[in-house]
């Protein structure tokens, strides 16, 4: 299978740069072809801006989703853009991986997101009418595709449990879970989440590395998360709210999820 891992952390000899190269290993010797997108070590241009088409008009009124879907329909994208989504056509699965900033992803990695998910191409797909909003939550470029997410965070476990302070972790990673790869398709793998990051040494590293392997085994069985399909008759459509009879007194970004797949 081939595997893309986009991974965004500016120093190789971290906690992730190390969780990097044990990921391509391990992929790679299970006989997986892997490609790296290292966000940091390329210099990724963040900022979406009006250079991303190259064939821009110089007077024109820059209207980022309009200058993106013009450059994509035409083959005028900055070729950095173009680059990256030839490895995410090329490949069956995905990983991110990073640090948890501002419980978040670093910013070079949101600017990838905005820049390589361009319309017509991760959004803007199929038909738009009131009868069907797009292909989109489940369908889309990147559906039959795997993704999953690799994160560390400095907080505790608990800090991110459903009472924890932080807030619980299914909800702080949805809008990247839900709203960034599901909404173009892929089928979403529960994250794999490394807490209390600073309290790492050789022993916590190797138990790391073994839940890990074993989640990299899994890329191709393991259940992906059971978020709800857009069009298949769960939501009214235009409004796309979930029906009423579909998960009743469930409110937030839980009810998405169905709960009796799990
Ligand atoms: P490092 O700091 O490189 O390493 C962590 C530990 O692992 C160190 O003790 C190191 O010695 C050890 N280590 C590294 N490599 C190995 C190895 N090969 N073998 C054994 N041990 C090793 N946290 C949150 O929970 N929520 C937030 O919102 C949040 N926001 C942040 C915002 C910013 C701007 C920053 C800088 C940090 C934030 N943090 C937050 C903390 C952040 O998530 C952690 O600092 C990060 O996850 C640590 O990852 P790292 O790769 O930088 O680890």
């Amino acid at each position: 299978m081939n595997i893309l891992l986009i991974y965004a952390h500016p120093e190789p000899r971290s906690l992730n740069g190390s969780l990097k190269s044990f990921i391509i290993k391990r992929l790679e010797n299970a006989g997986h072809f892997v490609q790296l997108s290292d966000l940091y070590a390329m210099k990724w241009k963040a900022a979406l801006d009006a250079d991303d088409n190259t064939e821009r008009q110089a007077d024109a009124r820059f209207d980022p989703s309009l200058n993106s879907k013009q450059a994509f329909e035409q083959g005028t994208q900055s070729k950095d853009i173009a680059l990256e989504q030839d490895k995410l056509r090329w490949a069956n699965a995905v990983i991110l991986q990073f640090p948890l900033w501002w419980f978040s992803m670093p910013a070079i990695l949101k600017g990838w997101v905005e820049r390589v998910y361009a319309y017509g191409f991760a959004y803007g797909v199929g038909e738009h009418s009131d009868a069907h909003w797009g292909d989109r939550y489940g369908e889309g470029m990147m559906a039959g595709k795997r993704a999953m997410l690799v994160v560390t965070a400095g907080g505790w476990e608990s800090h991110y449990s459903p009472r924890g302070i932080n807030g619980p972790i299914d909800d702080i990673l949805f809008p990247i879970q839900h709203g960034i790869l599901y909404y173009p398709g892929f089928d979403t793998l529960p994250p794999f989440v490394i807490y209390r990051s600073s309290r790492t040494d050789e022993i916590r590293f190797s138990r790391i590395c073994e839940e890990l392997g074993q989640r990299l085994d899994d890329l191709w069985k393991a259940a992906p998360i059971p978020f709800r399909p857009q069009n298949a008759g769960e939501y009214d459509i235009p409004r796309l709210t979930l029906r009423s009879d579909v998960a009743p007194g469930q409110y937030g970004f839980g009810a998405h999820v169905a709960l009796n797949q799990l």
